[in-house]
């Protein structure tokens, strides 16, 4: 007998903290939602924010924006990347990763990814000495980190800065140290379905004086950067003020009230992922079709969502097993699709870049699934979907023939 079909919404978030919803709601009486209306003498929402991140994440600086892709595309404007460049990228990403690269007029050379879902160092040493490429975007793809030992020591040896991508790596760590901390500037969205939620958001750090004053003046600072809760002092912007257009890309106090009450408890949320995420890491990696992505032991990671892999399967059977799923009320993504579905895309629906060879990627790809886990969801929600999936894919195998 199958047991009963899952009812839950895969993307359903928890409700905002009654503290978020007070701030929100005094912010909203106060009528000053722009970051820079305060009153005299008031620290803005979006000033606290910045201070308070720039503290919980470790880095000297931060700045508040509109989204994730914002904070990317601000950061690559601000390290001095230029229409024309190449920026090596990881080709298991999403859009808006490719996208920031293509709003600066640079040009994303594509990166292939191993088995374990993480950026290929060879390829990415290869990669960097063919384009002449000066900047990586590293995307931590799904929240899977690569060895930051062996890239920051390639990146050295290449030249290349870097730029993390930690959309989903926001409180994840490599041998104790917060992603993001590695590289020249580090970006994270607080859209919807990432660790914080404010709808849309994103948040830039770093400790380079120089990039984040250009950053703060490319967000539409108006010049009123001293009003930030976490920028360079007012000596460094002295330099840049009037050579750096303003893009308005400004995070304002509505959404920053929400974000601060959720940070505080973010600690709580990455308990509650990792909680779901390992219990049906565990089940599904004991199937012997299944292929888990490995997690180094330097890897702490936010299981905000889950990979594997079913490499006996053909795309029909993957097909079959995404209907199989759905039927049980499960919804898996699959990166092997043709067209991209959702929020699943493959670098050969990004037709603005120029077609890469990428078979490696392809291969993983090809029979790659992933799945959203909502901290809606309860452990024993997390073990019926973990029956399903098996379910699912027993009936699956038993009749695709590769
Ligand atoms: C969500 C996301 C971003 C940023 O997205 P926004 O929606 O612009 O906040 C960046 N990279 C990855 C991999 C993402 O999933």
């Amino acid at each position: 007998m199958r047991p009963p079909r899952f009812t839950g919404s895969f993307t359903q978030q928890l409700p905002l903290p009654e503290d978020a919803i007070a701030a929100a709601e005094a912010v909203m009486r106060s009528g000053r939602l722009h970051r820079y209306n305060v009153a005299p003498g008031e620290v803005s929402e979006a000033a606290r924010l910045e201070e308070a991140f720039a503290r919980w994440q470790g880095a000297r600086y931060c700045l508040a924006l509109a989204s994730g892709g914002q904070a990317m595309q601000i950061a690559l404007r601000a390290a001095g990347v230029k229409p024309g460049d190449r920026v090596l990228t990881n080709a298991f990403t999403l859009a808006p990763v490719p996208g920031a690269i293509a709003s600066v007029g640079a040009v994303p050379v594509l990166v292939e990814t191993t088995d374990d879902l993480v950026i290929d160092l060879d390829d990415l040493a290869a990669k960097a000495r063919q384009s002449g490429a000066g900047v990586l975007l590293l995307s931590h793809m799904r929240g899977h980190i690569c060895d930051m030992e062996r890239l920051a020591a390639l990146a050295r040896d290449c030249g290349l800065r870097v730029i993390e991508d930690c959309a989903h790596t926001m409180g994840a760590r490599w041998n104790g140290r917060r992603s993001g901390a590695f590289g020249l500037a580090a970006c994270f969205s607080t859209q919807t379905y990432k660790h914080l939620n404010s709808g849309e958001g994103g948040l830039l750090t770093s400790d380079d004086a120089d990039l984040m004053a250009r950053a703060v003046l490319l967000s539409g600072s108006y010049m009123l950067y001293e009003r930030h809760g976490a920028a360079p002092s007012a000596e460094v912007f002295a330099e840049v003020r009037l050579d750096t257009p303003n893009m308005s890309a400004r995070m304002d106090n509505l959404r920053a009230a929400l974000l601060r009450p959720q940070l505080a408890r973010i600690e709580d949320s990455l308990t509650g992922w990792n909680a779901r995420h390992d219990h049906l890491a565990s089940r599904l990696g004991a199937h012997p079709a299944v292929r888990m992505p490995a997690r180094p032991p330097q890897e702490s990671y936010v299981g905000s969502s889950i990979q594997f892999r079913a490499p006996a399967l053909s795309a029909g059977g993957c097909t079959a097993l995404l209907a199989a799923a759905a039927e049980r009320g499960v919804e898996l993504k699959w990166f092997g699709a043709a067209e991209p579905v959702g929020f699943t895309s493959a670098h050969q629906s990004w037709r603005y870049i120029a077609r890469h060879d990428l078979p490696q990627t392809e291969r993983v790809l090809a029979t790659l699934f992933d799945m959203r886990i909502p901290l809606t969801f309860t452990l024993d929600d997390c073990d019926l979907i973990a029956t399903h999936i098996l379910g699912a894919l027993d009936e699956t195998l038993a009749e695709d023939v590769r």
